[in-house]
């Protein structure tokens, strides 16, 4: 699981409430919440 903050790597990565993507595409990005829902985890 990643939670919002997190610096996961890049890939693409489910909300756990929603079902919302979003995708990181650089080693140093940080989650974001959803864009979707403002949920803070994701898998
Ligand atoms: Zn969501």
């Amino acid at each position: 699981m990643v939670t919002t903050g997190e610096k996961p790597g890049k890939g693409t990565y489910t909300c756990r409430n929603c079902g919302q993507r979003i995708t990181l595409d650089d080693t140093t990005d940080t989650m974001p919440p959803c864009p979707k829902c403002g949920k803070t985890e994701f898998n």
